[in-house]
């Protein structure tokens, strides 16, 4: 699974903004390794610096540099929806008579389609097949027509799906987070000024401050002289958070809407002891994203947590895996088994998630390869049935293994003496969200969005159909 997107927006009294921008768009890294970007206000004319890979390869010094002005918007892309070429990376930008514009995104539209069938009628052409440059036609042409706000609200009835945003409008930058609030935003306090991030971690990473969360269907608005920031909530409806934010995308260590990640992971372990607990020798985590799950299984169960597997951290996401066989090999490339740790003993593995079955498989038997007496598999998410649609690059409802099995299937399957997952009922639990405030698509195969050939859980009015 891969998240897309990463944004950061930031308001200075003084100095320029892109070099603290580069830094925060270092701590979302996690959200997007595919393409970077940066783009400034002076006051008079936008700045922009933007290509393919990593932050630390798409910017050397002499770039940010010279990307002056108080004002700046950063992105991070791994595309879900367009392809992967420098055209396609954000921010977006367009200058029309009402001033020049540029946008990030993070998440992903369900209409885009429609929108843009409407303005290829009325001859507007597009460079990419990107969703949110859709987006920034529908807000550039509703500025023809309204101020900034009330064009930010137009745009948001238009578009429908997740959608949070830093945007700049001259060297104003403002946030927006769709009102659902599929997505994560929030607003820190820097020492000169203001910025709005994906996440917390890229506050911290400046020293600021956390505010708090932008509200879902909030648009926040900062001061140009980075001395404060407004606030307009223009919707109002009953958020769909994507819980996988705090199950597996998010840093560990962000807090999102008054939840620190880490602890929310802990708590689900927690629970997956409380509800599916076995007495193993060893209790291990899949690493990294497992970690904190074991250690609150392990707590709970007053079980040795013991590492079975280590992580090359120097191998990257971008070696070539065209088929099964390659994927396979790819897990041995990445982690390695601790056989000191292992032989002889029986071990729950702990894994955040399930999603082709193939790492799984291959997990279970490397520790069998290694010695380990039993194997038993606990997963801190429920079984992922279907895609998502809001942001999130997961795979086709066919190649996600429980689409079609049930958990005895998945057990045999992946070859694991036994095997269980929190239900969506744990999550909330875990999360002190109440059910009907999560988006939870991929694991119920019901959305809080119409999307064509999927049930919708939501009436109109935008409240969740037979909600708890
Ligand atoms: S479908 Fe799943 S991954 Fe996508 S937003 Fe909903 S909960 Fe998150």
């Amino acid at each position: 699974m891969e998240e897309k997107c990463g944004v950061v927006g930031i308001s200075l009294e003084e100095g320029d903004a892109a070099l603290p921008t580069y830094y925060a768009m270092y701590a979302l890294q996690h959200r997007g390794q595919e393409g970077a970007g940066i783009v400034t206000h002076d006051g008079f004319q936008q700045h922009s610096e933007k290509g393919l890979g990593l932050v630390a390869e798409v910017f050397d010094d002499d770039d940010v540099e010279h990307l002056p002005g108080r004002a700046s918007i950063g992105h991070l892309r791994y595309p879900t929806a367009g392809e992967i070429d420098e055209r396609s990376c954000h921010p977006y930008t367009v200058t029309s008579k009402r001033g020049s514009l540029a946008l990030a995104h993070n998440g992903t539209l369900v209409n885009t389609d429609e929108v843009r069938a409407e303005f290829e009628e009325r001859g507007h052409t597009f460079s990419t097949n990107s969703d949110t440059e859709v987006m920034v036609h529908e807000l550039a042409s509703n500025l023809v027509e309204d101020g900034l706000l009330d064009a930010i609200k137009r745009t948001m009835k238009r578009i429908r799906g997740a959608y949070s945003l830093t945007l700049m409008h001259d060297d104003r930058v403002v946030g927006v987070r769709d009102p659902l609030g599929v997505r994560p935003l929030c607003i820190g306090k820097l020492d000169d000024g203001y910025i709005l991030a994906s996440e917390s971690v890229a506050i911290d990473v400046l020293d600021g401050e956390l505010v708090r969360d932008v509200r879902p269907g909030e648009v926040v608005v900062l001061d140009e002289d980075g001395g404060g920031f407004e606030s307009h909530r223009l919707f109002d409806e009953v958020p769909a958070h994507c819980f996988f934010e705090y199950v597996y995308f998010s840093r560990p260590d962000s807090t999102i809407d008054d939840r620190l990640v880490y602890d929310a992971r802990r708590e689900m372990g927690r629970l997956l002891y409380e509800n599916h607990g076995v007495e193993t020798d060893i209790v291990s985590p899949v690493p990294d994203s497992g970690r904190a799950f074991a250690s609150g299984y392990a707590e709970a169960g007053d079980l040795e947590y013991s590492e079975a597997l280590m992580k090359n951290r120097y191998v990257g996401r971008t070696f070539i895996m065209p088929t099964q066989d390659a994927r396979e090999t790819a897990v041995r490339l990445k982690l390695n088994t601790m056989d000191s740790n292992i032989e002889g003993k029986s071990v729950t593995l702990i894994d955040d998630s399930i999603v082709r079955g193939t790492t799984s498989r291959q997990l279970v038997k490397l520790l069998r390869e290694s010695g380990a007496s039993e194997v038993h598999f606990r997963v801190g998410s429920p079984p992922i049935v279907a895609p998502c649609y809001l942001g999130i690059d997961m795979a086709s409802r066919d190649e996600l293994m429980a689409s079609d099995k049930d958990v005895d299937e998945i057990r045999d399957e992946i070859g694991a003496d036994s095997l269980e997952y929190l239900n969506v009922d744990d999550i909330s639990e875990a999360l002190d969200m109440p059910r009907g405030e999560m988006c939870t698509g991929c694991v119920t195969g019901s959305y809080p969005v119409d999307v064509e050939g999927e049930t919708c859980e939501r009436t109109k009015d935008g409240s969740r159909a037979g909600a708890d």
